[in-house]
Protein backbone atom coordinates (compact mmCIF):
# COMPACT_ATOMS: atom_id res chain seq x y z
CA UNK A 1 0.00 0.00 0.00
CA UNK A 2 1.25 3.89 -0.47
CA UNK A 3 2.33 5.50 2.20
CA UNK A 4 -0.05 8.68 2.16
CA UNK A 5 1.62 11.19 4.42
CA UNK A 6 -0.60 13.18 5.24
CA UNK A 7 -2.01 10.55 7.55
CA UNK A 8 0.64 11.52 10.43
CA UNK A 9 0.60 15.04 9.58
CA UNK A 10 -1.04 17.45 12.41
CA UNK A 11 -3.88 19.61 10.96
CA UNK A 12 -3.49 23.23 11.23
CA UNK A 13 -6.27 23.87 13.18
CA UNK A 14 -6.40 20.63 15.02
CA UNK A 15 -6.28 20.03 18.53
CA UNK A 16 -4.38 16.87 18.82
CA UNK A 17 -4.76 14.63 21.48
CA UNK A 18 -1.72 12.08 21.78
CA UNK A 19 -3.45 9.64 23.57
CA UNK A 20 -5.59 8.54 21.00
CA UNK A 21 -2.65 7.74 19.06
CA UNK A 22 -0.91 4.68 19.39
CA UNK A 23 2.88 4.62 19.66
CA UNK A 24 2.73 0.93 18.36
CA UNK A 25 0.81 1.43 15.34
CA UNK A 26 1.75 0.92 11.66
CA UNK A 27 -0.26 2.71 9.02
CA UNK A 28 0.50 1.46 5.90
CA UNK A 29 2.51 -1.39 6.56
CA UNK A 30 1.52 -5.22 8.02
CA UNK A 31 3.09 -5.05 11.42
CA UNK A 32 4.27 -8.73 11.28
CA UNK A 33 6.49 -7.65 8.19
CA UNK A 34 9.07 -6.48 9.61
CA UNK A 35 11.80 -8.49 8.06
CA UNK A 36 10.34 -6.93 4.72
CA UNK A 37 10.17 -3.34 6.42
CA UNK A 38 13.52 -3.31 7.26
CA UNK A 39 14.26 -4.64 3.07
CA UNK A 40 12.53 -1.67 2.13
CA UNK A 41 14.27 0.86 4.31
CA UNK A 42 17.55 0.10 2.49
CA UNK A 43 15.65 0.53 -0.73
CA UNK A 44 14.52 4.06 0.42
CA UNK A 45 17.89 4.96 1.66
CA UNK A 46 19.32 4.86 -1.46
CA UNK A 47 16.52 6.93 -2.57
CA UNK A 48 16.81 9.66 -0.16
CA UNK A 49 20.78 9.03 -1.13
CA UNK A 50 20.06 10.29 -4.69
CA UNK A 51 17.29 13.24 -3.28
CA UNK A 52 19.99 14.59 -0.61
CA UNK A 53 23.00 14.70 -4.12
CA UNK A 54 20.13 16.51 -6.06
CA UNK A 55 19.53 18.70 -3.79
CA UNK A 56 23.53 19.69 -3.20
CA UNK A 57 24.14 19.57 -6.73
CA UNK A 58 21.17 21.68 -7.79
CA UNK A 59 21.99 24.25 -4.65
CA UNK A 60 18.78 26.36 -4.72
CA UNK A 61 16.75 24.80 -1.70
CA UNK A 62 17.12 24.50 2.06
CA UNK A 63 16.13 21.77 4.14
CA UNK A 64 15.71 21.63 7.97
CA UNK A 65 14.46 18.66 9.35
CA UNK A 66 13.05 19.34 13.11
CA UNK A 67 13.30 15.83 15.77
CA UNK A 68 12.07 16.11 18.96
CA UNK A 69 10.96 12.99 21.21
CA UNK A 70 11.08 12.17 24.80
CA UNK A 71 14.31 10.94 26.05
CA UNK A 72 15.12 7.33 24.49
CA UNK A 73 12.50 8.53 21.84
CA UNK A 74 14.72 7.44 19.45
CA UNK A 75 16.30 10.55 17.90
CA UNK A 76 19.64 9.63 17.42
CA UNK A 77 18.55 6.11 16.06
CA UNK A 78 16.72 7.43 13.20
CA UNK A 79 19.79 9.71 12.39
CA UNK A 80 21.77 7.09 11.71
CA UNK A 81 19.63 4.36 10.19
CA UNK A 82 17.20 7.10 8.04
CA UNK A 83 20.86 8.68 6.93
CA UNK A 84 22.27 6.13 6.16
CA UNK A 85 24.42 6.83 2.84
CA UNK A 86 23.66 9.94 2.64
CA UNK A 87 26.74 12.76 1.75
CA UNK A 88 28.17 14.19 4.47
CA UNK A 89 29.08 16.65 2.62
CA UNK A 90 25.88 18.59 2.72
CA UNK A 91 23.87 17.09 5.52
CA UNK A 92 24.68 18.46 8.92
CA UNK A 93 23.22 17.44 12.55
CA UNK A 94 23.12 20.53 15.07
CA UNK A 95 22.42 19.52 18.36
CA UNK A 96 20.61 21.52 21.33
CA UNK A 97 21.76 20.85 24.42
CA UNK A 98 21.07 22.75 27.94
CA UNK A 99 21.51 26.40 26.76
CA UNK A 100 25.51 27.80 27.44
CA UNK A 101 25.52 31.01 30.08
CA UNK A 102 26.09 33.15 26.49
CA UNK A 103 23.04 31.47 24.91
CA UNK A 104 21.25 32.15 28.14
CA UNK A 105 22.29 35.77 27.73
CA UNK A 106 20.28 36.09 24.03
CA UNK A 107 16.95 35.28 23.42
CA UNK A 108 16.06 31.87 22.78
CA UNK A 109 16.12 31.96 18.76
CA UNK A 110 19.52 32.94 18.74
CA UNK A 111 21.49 29.82 18.55
CA UNK A 112 18.97 28.36 16.48
CA UNK A 113 18.87 31.22 13.92
CA UNK A 114 22.28 30.76 13.26
CA UNK A 115 22.03 26.83 12.87
CA UNK A 116 19.52 26.92 10.08
CA UNK A 117 20.58 25.28 6.57
CA UNK A 118 22.02 27.25 4.35
CA UNK A 119 21.71 26.34 -0.09
CA UNK A 120 21.92 23.00 -1.12
CA UNK A 121 22.15 22.15 2.22
CA UNK A 122 20.32 19.22 4.32
CA UNK A 123 19.92 20.56 8.16
CA UNK A 124 18.41 17.87 11.34
CA UNK A 125 17.84 19.39 14.87
CA UNK A 126 18.30 17.27 17.47
CA UNK A 127 16.00 18.78 19.29
CA UNK A 128 15.37 22.74 18.64
CA UNK A 129 13.65 25.61 19.61
CA UNK A 130 10.73 23.76 20.96
CA UNK A 131 12.30 22.92 23.83
CA UNK A 132 11.71 26.43 24.76
CA UNK A 133 7.80 25.57 24.94
CA UNK A 134 8.29 22.03 26.31
CA UNK A 135 11.34 21.64 29.55
CA UNK A 136 11.31 25.47 29.49
CA UNK A 137 7.44 25.18 30.34
CA UNK A 138 7.25 21.81 32.33
CA UNK A 139 10.26 22.39 34.74
CA UNK A 140 9.50 26.27 35.10
CA UNK A 141 12.52 27.43 33.90
CA UNK A 142 10.45 30.77 33.05
CA UNK A 143 7.73 32.86 33.89
CA UNK A 144 4.52 31.25 31.82
CA UNK A 145 3.81 35.23 30.88
CA UNK A 146 6.82 34.41 28.92
CA UNK A 147 6.81 30.77 26.97
CA UNK A 148 3.22 31.67 26.72
CA UNK A 149 4.27 33.91 23.91
CA UNK A 150 6.24 31.85 22.36
CA UNK A 151 4.25 30.00 19.93
CA UNK A 152 3.54 32.84 18.56
CA UNK A 153 7.26 33.72 17.67
CA UNK A 154 8.20 30.35 16.58
CA UNK A 155 5.33 30.15 13.79
CA UNK A 156 6.54 33.53 12.96
CA UNK A 157 10.06 32.26 13.05
CA UNK A 158 9.73 29.42 10.50
CA UNK A 159 7.24 31.16 8.49
CA UNK A 160 10.00 33.46 7.50
CA UNK A 161 12.30 30.52 6.81
CA UNK A 162 9.73 29.14 4.42
CA UNK A 163 9.18 32.15 2.79
CA UNK A 164 12.57 32.55 2.30
CA UNK A 165 13.38 28.98 0.51
CA UNK A 166 13.57 27.01 3.42
CA UNK A 167 11.43 23.53 3.33
CA UNK A 168 10.70 22.40 6.99
CA UNK A 169 9.65 19.11 8.12
CA UNK A 170 9.07 19.02 11.94
CA UNK A 171 9.09 14.76 13.19
CA UNK A 172 7.53 14.15 16.57
CA UNK A 173 8.84 10.63 17.33
CA UNK A 174 5.59 9.51 19.47
CA UNK A 175 6.55 6.21 22.34
CA UNK A 176 4.69 4.87 24.90
CA UNK A 177 5.56 5.13 28.34
CA UNK A 178 6.03 1.17 28.75
CA UNK A 179 8.79 1.24 25.81
CA UNK A 180 10.73 4.45 27.27
CA UNK A 181 10.85 2.19 30.50
CA UNK A 182 12.11 -0.65 28.21
CA UNK A 183 14.74 1.32 26.54
CA UNK A 184 16.14 3.07 29.52
CA UNK A 185 16.35 -0.24 31.33
CA UNK A 186 18.16 -1.72 28.26
CA UNK A 187 20.55 1.64 29.07
CA UNK A 188 21.28 0.23 32.75
CA UNK A 189 21.43 -3.57 31.44
CA UNK A 190 23.92 -3.69 28.63
CA UNK A 191 27.37 -2.19 29.12
CA UNK A 192 27.26 -0.72 25.33
CA UNK A 193 24.56 0.90 26.22
CA UNK A 194 25.54 2.53 29.73
CA UNK A 195 27.15 5.71 28.57
CA UNK A 196 23.41 6.40 27.43
CA UNK A 197 21.88 6.58 30.93
CA UNK A 198 21.18 9.80 32.39
CA UNK A 199 19.50 10.10 35.71
CA UNK A 200 17.77 12.71 34.72
CA UNK A 201 16.04 11.20 32.70
CA UNK A 202 14.32 9.77 34.99
CA UNK A 203 13.08 12.86 36.86
CA UNK A 204 11.56 13.68 33.23
CA UNK A 205 9.39 10.40 32.92
CA UNK A 206 7.90 11.48 36.36
CA UNK A 207 6.75 14.14 35.20
CA UNK A 208 5.37 12.24 31.83
CA UNK A 209 1.71 13.88 31.33
CA UNK A 210 2.86 17.21 31.93
CA UNK A 211 5.55 16.65 29.09
CA UNK A 212 2.70 14.90 26.81
CA UNK A 213 0.30 18.05 27.61
CA UNK A 214 3.30 19.93 26.56
CA UNK A 215 4.13 19.05 23.02
CA UNK A 216 0.30 18.50 22.45
CA UNK A 217 0.31 22.14 22.93
CA UNK A 218 3.12 22.70 21.01
CA UNK A 219 2.65 20.38 18.19
CA UNK A 220 -1.37 21.92 17.85
CA UNK A 221 -0.22 25.12 17.94
CA UNK A 222 2.92 25.56 15.61
CA UNK A 223 1.29 22.84 12.57
CA UNK A 224 1.06 25.46 9.81
CA UNK A 225 1.36 24.52 5.84
CA UNK A 226 4.82 25.91 6.01
CA UNK A 227 5.91 24.45 8.82
CA UNK A 228 4.17 20.87 9.49
CA UNK A 229 4.49 18.77 12.57
CA UNK A 230 3.91 14.96 11.96
CA UNK A 231 3.66 12.26 14.63
CA UNK A 232 5.38 9.08 13.99
CA UNK A 233 4.19 5.76 15.68
CA UNK A 234 7.67 5.21 17.18
CA UNK A 235 7.83 2.78 19.31
CA UNK A 236 9.10 0.13 16.42
CA UNK A 237 11.93 1.36 15.52
CA UNK A 238 11.89 -0.73 11.90
CA UNK A 239 8.79 1.03 11.67
CA UNK A 240 9.92 4.80 12.62
CA UNK A 241 12.46 4.37 10.09
CA UNK A 242 10.23 3.80 7.40
CA UNK A 243 7.64 6.34 8.02
CA UNK A 244 10.34 8.85 8.30
CA UNK A 245 12.39 8.01 5.33
CA UNK A 246 8.53 8.43 3.30
CA UNK A 247 8.21 11.61 4.63
CA UNK A 248 11.30 12.96 3.61
CA UNK A 249 11.44 11.27 0.24
CA UNK A 250 8.10 12.59 -0.87
CA UNK A 251 8.90 16.11 0.86
CA UNK A 252 11.92 16.14 -1.31
CA UNK A 253 10.52 15.09 -3.87
CA UNK A 254 7.62 17.58 -4.32
CA UNK A 255 10.61 20.38 -4.88
CA UNK A 256 10.87 18.87 -8.46
CA UNK A 257 14.71 19.75 -8.67
CA UNK A 258 16.77 19.17 -11.23
CA UNK A 259 20.68 18.79 -11.86
CA UNK A 260 22.00 22.32 -13.21
CA UNK A 261 22.14 22.68 -16.93
CA UNK A 262 25.49 21.35 -18.16
CA UNK A 263 27.88 23.61 -19.33
CA UNK A 264 28.14 24.78 -23.66
CA UNK A 265 30.32 22.50 -25.50
CA UNK A 266 30.94 20.29 -23.31
CA UNK A 267 30.48 17.27 -26.02
CA UNK A 268 33.84 19.30 -27.70
CA UNK A 269 35.99 18.75 -24.68
CA UNK A 270 38.90 16.35 -24.97
CA UNK A 271 40.79 15.60 -21.94
CA UNK A 272 44.10 15.98 -22.77
CA UNK A 273 46.76 13.18 -22.21
P1 LIG B 1 20.39 14.95 25.26
O1 LIG B 1 19.58 15.24 24.04
O2 LIG B 1 20.07 13.62 25.87
O3 LIG B 1 21.84 15.16 25.05
O4 LIG B 1 19.95 16.00 26.38
C1 LIG B 1 19.96 17.35 26.17
C2 LIG B 1 19.24 18.01 27.33
O5 LIG B 1 19.25 19.41 27.09
C3 LIG B 1 17.80 17.58 27.49
O6 LIG B 1 17.54 17.26 28.81
C4 LIG B 1 17.03 18.82 27.06
O7 LIG B 1 15.80 18.94 27.68
C5 LIG B 1 18.00 19.92 27.45
N1 LIG B 1 17.72 21.17 26.74
C6 LIG B 1 17.76 21.37 25.40
N2 LIG B 1 17.38 22.63 25.10
C7 LIG B 1 17.08 23.23 26.28
C8 LIG B 1 16.61 24.53 26.63
N3 LIG B 1 16.38 25.46 25.70
N4 LIG B 1 16.43 24.79 27.94
C9 LIG B 1 16.67 23.85 28.87
N5 LIG B 1 17.10 22.60 28.60
C10 LIG B 1 17.30 22.29 27.32
MG1 LIG C 1 19.16 12.41 27.23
Amino acid sequence: MAFDIDHFRVKPDEQLDLSELDPGDTPFWDADHKKEGRERLLELNDRLEELQELLWANGQERVLVILQAMDAGGKDGTIRHVFDGVNPSGVRVASFKRPSSRELAHDYLWRVHMEVPGDGELTIFNRSHYEDVLVVRVEGLVPEKRWEKRYDHIVAFEQMLADEGTTIVKLFLHISKAEQRERLQARLDEPDKNWKFDPGDLVTRVKWDDYQEAFQDALSRTSTASAPWYVIPADRKWYRNLAISEILIQTLEALDMSYPAPAEGLDEITIPD
